[in-house]
């Protein structure tokens, strides 16, 4: 296959990807912070960088590549959910502030594994928590402090201890601004305590409605005790440096996170290391927004990972982990993404197309599908557009022109084009996507009456949309399969429902 190229935010350019060491390949992801269901945006990055981790996984061999992904449990966000959750238990004294976050991060933790788990993502190599990593954060801002690029400073919560972007020459290539321009747009009055505005915490200190480490530093010659708790952006740089070292292969991230998150965890991580760079790629997933607008509470478009595989919130019904991931994987990582229910209705059509398949060839005894779906080297075509720089997109389109060739094989008995349908099988594992357990754990009937049942759902959404043309075409293709429809209305609502019952 080809070489992999990807594109590096760092020099705005694609570059050939070449792993400072072949044998240990190395990636950092930022994982999210526990205070909450994660949103959809949120599964953009976890489903992105499981691509990447796969395509590594092929190319360098699966024990060679360590993929790192965080969890954030330590933020203000998450003292403020074990208040609200828990305040009456922590008034009462029966459960001490620390307690209340662990139920609350271990919950969202578990929520979150549960969510990705759906997703098809594979398990990071390493998942370290912040929690964890205390010492490791305390030591490298005395690093810092030493080296003169943080010093301690009274703001208006208690004391600080702040990182000084004016230790570092080329603080902001990352995001390519300058230090002057910040400085001429900033608040003044709130942070004046800060030497420049752009300056950002390390290490803050906690009242008693926030968890804090004692932690002691060496600052002008004296001993500064700070009972507090970290930044966000340190964890990162210790977490990184501890699982991969001072300078790995790759960094990534949604890309909010450019400026100030993975900007600060350069500035900290060089400037302690001493190093000219933290990461070598620095890879970015685009926005997501969902029906068009930018998803907010307030719009009522807010919608978790949790939401669309459990309730019926978005669109009316659920959706299973396969098809959100497809509908993710339609529009290029680094291209803004609109998700909306159509989308939905696209990748789940796609993914019965591709289960139609595999049991036409289970059927067939063409192919002992275990074998097919594990073995990439068939579906090399569809590496090639992965290596380069992900392009889903066009792996997508290549694969349904590969469903058409299959269908038409399968129609015309040609047994001389079945490796196309092959290739085909072993593309859909490239992609993480499992044909869903709802197909793969049922037997042939079983098969047939989910996918009618999703086939009829997909016609009934057709004609709410009043496209009575293509509802038609659904009617007319289950009636040539010996499938009738009858459409009656709900005693209850009126609403427009449909039986089918084979007439063969
Ligand atoms: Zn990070």
């Amino acid at each position: 296959m080809s070489e992999l190229k990807l594109y590096n935010t760092l020099t705005r350019t694609k570059e050939t990807f070449r792993p400072i060491d072949p044998a240990n390949v190395r990636m950092y992801v930022c994982g999210p912070t526990v205070y909450d269901f994660a949103h959809i945006g949120n599964a953009r990055p976890v489903i992105v960088f499981d691509v990447l981790y796969r395509l590594l996984r092929h190319l360098y061999g699966a024990e060679h590549v360590t993929y790192v992904r965080n969890i954030t449990d330590v933020d203000d966000k998450i003292n403020a959910r074990a208040l609200s959750d828990h305040g009456e238990a922590i008034a009462a004294g029966t459960m001490t502030l620390n307690q209340a976050i662990a139920r609350v991060t271990e919950k969202t933790a578990n929520q979150f594994h549960a969510d990705v788990k759906a997703l098809g993502c594979l398990e990071p190599s390493f998942e370290p928590r912040a929690t964890q990593h205390i010492p490791g954060m305390v030591a490298m801002i005395q690093q810092l402090l030493d080296k003169g690029c943080a010093y301690v400073a009274s703001g208006e919560e208690g004391a600080e201890v702040l990182f000084d972007v004016t230790s570092m020459p080329d603080y902001g290539a990352l995001s390519r601004r300058n230090l002057d321009e910040q400085q001429a747009g900033a608040r003044v009055a709130v942070e004046k305590h800060k030497r420049h505005p752009a300056d950002f915490v390390l290490w803050k200190q906690s009242g008693a409605q926030a968890p804090g480490w004692e932690a002691t530093f060496r600052f002008e010659g004296r001993a500064v005790a700070i009972l507090g708790r970290p930044g966000w952006h340190i964890e990162c740089s210790v977490m990184s440096a501890a699982h991969l070292g001072e300078t790995f292969d790759i960094h990534g991230g949604g890309i909010d996170l450019v400026f100030p998150h993975h900007e600060n965890e350069i500035a900290q991580s060089r400037c302690t290391h001493g190093t000219p760079v933290m990461a070598n790629y620095w890879l970015h997933n685009g926005f997501l927004q969902v029906e068009g607008k930018k998803m907010a509470k307030s719009e009522g478009n807010f919608v978790t990972i949790h939401d669309l595989l459990h309730t019926d919130k978005f669109g009316g019904r659920k959706w299973p982990g396969e098809v959100l991931r497809l509908a993710m994987l339609m529009t290029h990582y680094r291209e803004p993404i609109d998700f909306s229910v159509r989308r939905l209705e696209e990748a789940e059509a796609t993914i019965h197309r591709w289960a139609k398949i595999r049991k036409a060839y289970s059927d067939r005894n063409w192919v002992k599908l275990n074998s097919a779906e594990t073995t990439p080297s068939l579906a090399d075509p569809i590496a090639d557009f992965l290596a380069d720089d992900l392009n889903t997109v066009s792996a997508i389109q290549t694969m349904q022109t590969m469903a058409r060739v299959t269908e038409a094989a399968l129609r015309d008995g040609d047994e001389g084009n079945m490796y196309v349908g092959l290739r085909l099988l072993a593309s859909i594992a490239w992609l993480g996507i499992d044909l869903g357990p709802e197909t793969a754990a049922l037997s042939g009937p079983e098969i047939e009456e989910v996918l009618i049942e999703r086939e009829v759902n997909r016609r009934l959404a057709l004609i709410r949309e009043r496209n009575f043309a293509e509802a038609d075409r659904i009617r007319e293709d289950l009636a040539a399969q010996g499938i009738q429809l009858m459409d009656y209305k709900d005693p209850e609502t009126g609403e427009r429902r449909t039986k089918w019952e084979v007439k063969r």
